[in-house]
């Protein structure tokens, strides 16, 4: 059976004149799927004979909201998601100033093994689809609308940060970008997305070929390679600098801004010389006229051309199974880099109450 909403319109157009049908169906099918219709029988100006030889051949994916989550002390809402097969996702929909984010996931659990994240403690099952992906920015969409009473019809951002790694799923996540862009479907351009990776540096390169314009965040959390593999087995496979490298390449052919991702845990990647080896890293591959600053220097501040990165800090969030705790230091940590030359920022939590925030998807159903 084919996933009609995983289609672009030329696919569902060749689909549609397969069955001798005018082509315009097939825009009209497309409109109704990308408004978040989740059976045939919302189609309406679709002839009836139409939708039964469609239903024969194809489905469209009906996500369904197990249970949501609504924050007390923000108005984050995170969504257990049931696909049609029975798996369970999650995707979270935040308020900005400037519109609403939501935050999808790209994989039904995760094979990274990152040990501070809740995502790495279930087990991996597949890729979602690029429709199944498109499905959660519709669902919150139109979640937005409801408790906008349709003053607001859509979610302004899209972040591929929930479960999975989606360079691990690179191929549909590219469909994705492409779907989530159609002029007839909810048209979110690439520079409203931002996909976040945990380093996989060969597929980083290989996005750097089809030069988007979404932005691209890299979770680095340590500047040493030594810390940074014991907190994330990816390191062993591709090491700090071929990840700066790619990162590197990746800035320089799109233009784009790259964001370092860095949660900050007590005692592991929280002192004053983690701070003082990712100040120095950054300006290693991101400046030219990179300065380094004696340790011991204090007072001096630099100026550094650092216009194609940001630096995210983010204190770490409790996860269960990792009895890794908050960094006390974020502040000290921040200065420290900003001493050297290197502007970070402390990024806002949001839903932590709700175990929405970074790090603390798993799709599991409490019972
Ligand atoms: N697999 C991708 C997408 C996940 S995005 C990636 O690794 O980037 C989620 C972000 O939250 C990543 O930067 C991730 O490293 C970070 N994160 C994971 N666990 C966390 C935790 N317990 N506290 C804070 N951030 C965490």
């Amino acid at each position: 059976m084919i996933e009609l909403r995983n289609l672009t319109l030329i696919e569902l157009q060749e689909l549609i004149s397969s069955l001798g049908e005018p082509s315009y169906r097939a825009k009209q099918v497309f409109e109704w799927i990308h408004k978040g219709a989740n059976s045939f029988d919302e189609l309406t100006n679709i002839p009836k004979g139409l939708r039964e030889r469609l239903a024969s051949i194809s489905y469209i994916e009906n996500i369904k909201t197990a249970e949501k989550f609504v924050s007390n002390i923000d108005e984050t809402t995170k969504y257990l998601l049931q696909l049609s097969d029975g798996n369970f996702i999650e995707c979270v929909l935040m308020k900005y100033k400037h519109g609403y984010t939501v935050c999808i996931s790209t994989q039904i659990g995760c094979r990274m093994g990152c040990k501070f994240c809740a995502s790495s403690h279930t087990a991996f099952s597949r890729n979602l689809t690029a429709g199944e992906m498109l499905g959660q920015v519709l669902l919150a969409s139109n979640e937005v609308a409801k408790a906008t009473n349709g003053d607001v019809t859509r979610v302004s951002n899209v972040v591929l940060m929930g479960i999975g790694e989606p360079l691990d799923n690179f191929d549909n996540v590219l469909k994705f970008f492409e779907l989530v862009n159609a002029p007839d479907g909810i048209n979110i351009g690439q520079r409203h997305i931002s996909l976040s990776t945990c380093g996989l540096a060969d597929k980083i390169r290989e996005l750097s070929k089809r030069n988007l314009q979404i932005t691209l965040s890299v979770s680095l959390h340590a500047a040493l390679d030594e810390t940074r593999s014991e907190i994330m087995p990816i390191n062993q496979r591709f090491d700090i600098d071929e990840l700066m490298n790619a990162c590197r390449e990746y800035a320089e052919t799109t233009g784009r801004r790259i964001s370092f991702e860095y949660a900050l845990i007590a005692g592991v990647n929280d002192g004053r010389e983690d701070a003082m080896m990712l100040a120095e890293l950054i300006k290693k591959y991101f400046s030219r006229n990179s300065v380094y600053i004696k340790p011991t220097d204090f007072t001096k501040k630099v100026d550094i051309n650092l216009g194609l990165v940001h630096i995210n800090l983010i204190p770490i969030n409790y996860v269960n199974e990792s009895g890794y705790e908050r960094s006390k230091d974020a502040e000290k940590f921040r200065a420290e880099l900003e001493r050297r030359g290197v502007t970070a920022t402390l990024r806002r939590e949001l839903g932590t109450d709700i175990a929405a925030a970074c790090g603390q998807l798993r799709a599991e159903r409490v019972e």
